[in-house]
């Protein structure tokens, strides 16, 4: 089994998430584990791990993540927070394993999750309706996370739950602990939504996605500030160095890791392109799997 050092800065704080595992969907392929240090903006340290017959993708994860802890440690590297999916099996190592971590949950992750259900529900019959608010909802997530460092558990889970009073053109009397909304007036479009109507199927099978049992553990655990957005952007460079669709020996796969982390560390914190009369540029992209949405790059 290989460990690898890739970055050279030691003096930060925060490792990020065991990565999701994308190179193991056939039997005995390397397995990668990608922790990304967010004040740098740096790969700190990957873990390869071979996939054995039939181990579960979570098993790698933990496997990679305990080995990175091992890793910090041993360079005195204190992890004060720690950035990850919500993998159940990864909460409970952390829990057991990580006492003096603050464990936090990626938002993008959480809001996948989400996106998916409502996707079902607008599939389900008289509920089409939910379609206009999946953005929405995605974005009050994301204001829920951002808008709550430090706050207590209660608050940021209140905070949430005034979605359903906003879906209903209803901005205040939330709840004692978040009792109004704290947007200004809504102007134009804002304003003529289409609200949804107390009591309809889609509003009921809309509050059990809002409330439901795992929603309501993983909000307050929703990371305010650090995510794991880096990390998904290694993968991109990761599946330039290594595509998906070859097959690599173990350590001809190791060998493409490093270059990948190599490159990665070299150009992530690149200054921003800017055009001649001093805007900055980006290049807009339509991924297939955005389903018409776009991201800037
Ligand atoms: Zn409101």
């Amino acid at each position: 089994m290989a460990r690898t050092l890739v970055a050279d800065h030691y003096q930060n704080t925060s490792v990020s998430e065991p990565a999701e595992d994308n190179q193991n969907t056939s039997v005995s392929e390397p397995a990668e584990d990608i922790h990304i240090d967010q004040p740098n903006n740096h790969a700190m340290d990957f873990e390869e791990i071979l996939k054995a017959m039939k181990s579960k993708t979570a098993a790698i994860w933990e496997t990679g993540l305990q080995r990175s802890v091992e890793f910090c440690k041993h360079h005195n590297i204190k992890t004060k927070t720690l950035v990850t999916d919500r993998h159940v099996q990864i909460k409970k190592w952390v829990r057991e394993n990580m006492e003096d971590t603050t464990h936090a949950f990626d938002v993008w992750h959480v809001a996948k999750g989400m996106k998916k259900k409502l996707f079902a529900l607008s599939k389900e019959k008289d509920c089409s309706d939910v379609s206009p608010w999946t953005k929405s909802m995605v974005n009050h997530l994301y204001w829920t996370a951002a808008s709550s460092p430090n706050l207590n558990e209660d608050l940021v889970l209140a905070k949430w739950q005034s979605i359903s009073n906003r879906i209903l053109n209803v901005h205040d009397g939330h709840s004692t602990l978040f009792p109004s909304c704290q947007h200004d007036e809504l102007e134009g479009r804002e304003r003529h939504k289409r609200w949804l109507k107390p009591g309809s199927k889609v509003y009921e099978k809309l509050q059990d996605i809002i409330n439901s049992k795992q929603m309501t553990k993983d909000i307050p655990m929703l990371s305010s500030g650090q995510q794991t957005s880096e990390l998904e952007g290694f993968h991109s460079v990761d599946n330039h160095f290594a595509s998906k669709m070859i097959g690599f020996s173990f350590h001809g796969m190791l060998s493409r890791q490093w270059l990948a982390a190599m490159h990665f560390n070299e150009n992530s914190n690149r200054d921003h392109a800017y055009t001649q009369d001093g805007k900055a540029r980006y290049r807009i992209v339509y991924a297939k799997y955005k389903k018409g949405e776009h991201t800037n790059m």
